[in-house]
């Protein structure tokens, strides 16, 4: 058997000041993180290539898979620089707001876009994802006064949503593009798109990613009222759903968020996507080794609901217990998915898109090793297809995700239930994987495995095999 500690939910860090280093990184990785976000929002493209130059050597030191996704910021508008410590927000209290001001001269905010042309006179700003709330007075030139309705402390560069306000615009600054050249010159697995709209967004990202000849993969960030009515269009044309709840509660209202989350789930499920669920989920653990009861219920339901991969922002990258915060939402996953574990596995099988027949293989693989029983399921997989495929079934047993391309190793390690292992060649690769599951000690002699695999070993989209193989 695979250790008790396997847990089939992923999780995803942020990587910020407080996790930069390579201890803490390192640290991040033992205690559970398959992914390392790093938001380009924040920190400058030398401290990126850095987090990914040590995330890249701890992989290959442990042998295990972290994947990398930069997540690029889109048209979000922020804060500029203020106190290193934050500024509080005092409730009543009157503030003003000015693109590129001096705070430290003058006291006034930095805005980093000229927003005073569009807010008019009470409309609403919210500040760190909501929790600051400022209603618009009066504006003076580019002089924005506003009145603290909801207080709290503010940090440099954090963002800013005007929900009332019409922008207009195109989703791609000319940040988000020298980023996104950045993001792939340094080979990252996953590049983050931060308020998608519309199919068509990430049709046009895909396009830049092949001019780049980069491989990334694209997670579509849902945190805007319309991505939410365009949801099923965005799920089909991304390849990962991010349920981004912090800007999509302010963009939308906050009680609408829970059931849009199960729809993100669902919809992820049926097009065989995988979905991330993002955003203060253990926020309280930024200042305290304790989260709130909420919190614990927040991160259980989503594994219950049947998430891939839950996020971590603020706890890992600027919060006073990163590690801590890993180690409690690994806690949290293990639990609830062994004891909800027949609530997960009875989730959605339906399905909706194309390659019938990886998905008819990948059901009989799951339905075999169900009966058989198997210990685990091993998929051979040259795109990650196959073993999305069966992911997505939610197998009671591992899924030993098989690959020769060193890329979808990688992205792989956030996919629900599944172990990631990299081969020089696919011929005979199950027999070289089996072997290292038995040295390790996951499997032993006379164990099942389901095998799914292609009669053309390293084709894509060719599985068209589900065979059983006895561990010798
Ligand atoms: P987003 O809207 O994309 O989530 P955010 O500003 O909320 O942006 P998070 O990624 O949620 O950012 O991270 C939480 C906070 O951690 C940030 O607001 C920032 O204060 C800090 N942080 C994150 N990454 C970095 C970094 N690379 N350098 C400095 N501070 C960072
Ligand atoms: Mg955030």
């Amino acid at each position: 058997m695979l250790a008790a500690s396997f847990k089939r939910t992923k999780i995803v860090a942020t990587i910020g000041p407080a996790s930069s280093s390579p201890q803490i990184l390192e640290e991040l990785m033992l205690a559970g993180v398959n992914m390392f976000r790093l938001n380009f929002a924040h920190g400058t493209h030398e401290e990126h290539g850095e987090a990914i130059k040590i995330a890249r050597s701890l992989s290959a030191k442990h042998k295990k898979p972290v994947a990398v996704l930069a997540d690029i910021q889109g048209p979000k508008i922020r804060v500029g620089t203020l106190p290193g410590d934050g500024l509080p927000f005092v409730r009543g209290n009157v503030v003003r707001f000015e693109f590129g001001a001096d705070f430290e001269a003058t006291g006034i905010i930095p805005v980093q876009h000229d927003v005073s042309k569009y807010l008019k006179k009470g409309e609403r700003v919210f500040l760190r994802d909501g929790q600051v709330q400022i209603e618009v007075e009066k504006i003076e030139k580019h002089l924005i006064v506003g009145k603290v309705l909801a207080p709290g402390l503010v940090y440099s560069n954090q963002g800013m949503n005007l929900p009332d306000t019409d922008l207009g615009g195109e989703i791609l600054t000319s940040k988000d593009i020298s980023d996104i050249n950045y993001a792939a010159s340094q080979g990252v697995d996953y590049i983050g798109y931060s308020f998608v709209q519309t199919a068509q967004d990430i049709l046009n990202l895909r396009d830049r990613l092949k001019k780049l000849k980069c491989d990334a993969k694209i997670i579509a960030k849902i945190e805007t009222a319309a991505a939410v009515v365009n949801l099923e269009e965005i799920v089909v044309a991304t390849d990962v759903i991010m349920v981004a709840r912090g800007d999509l509660a302010i963009e939308t209202n906050p009680e609408s968020v829970p059931a849009a989350q199960r729809r993100m789930i669902e919809l992820g499920k049926l097009h065989r996507k995988p979905v991330i669920v993002a955003t203060q989920m253990l926020e309280s653990m930024i200042q305290s080794t304790q989260p709130s009861r909420a919190e614990v219920s927040d991160v259980a339901t989503a594994v219950i609901e049947g998430t891939d991969a839950v996020m971590l922002s603020g706890e890992t990258a600027m919060g006073l217990f990163p590690v801590e915060a890993v180690k409690m939402m690994k806690r949290i996953i293990l639990y609830a998915e062994r004891e909800e574990r027949e609530v997960i596995a009875r989730q959605s099988i339906k399905y909706n898109g194309s390659h019938e027949r990886i998905n008819a293989v990948s059901a009989a693989a799951v339905v075999l090793a169900d009966q058989l029983p198997a210990k685990v399921i091993i998929a051979e997989t040259s795109s990650g297809r196959t073993a999305r495929n069966i992911s997505a079934l939610r197998p009671s047993v591992p899924i030993i995700m098989v690959t020769h391309y060193e890329r979808v190793y990688f992205q792989m390690a956030i996919i629900w239930g599944g172990k990631s292992y990299l081969v020089k060649t696919m011929e005979g690769a199950t027999d070289h994987v089996m072997q290292q599951l038995k040295s390790a000690g996951n499997i032993i002699s006379g164990d099942t495995a389901v095998v799914a695999s292609g009669n053309q070993p390293g084709v894509t989209g060719g599985t068209n095999k589900v065979e059983i193989n006895i561990c010798d």
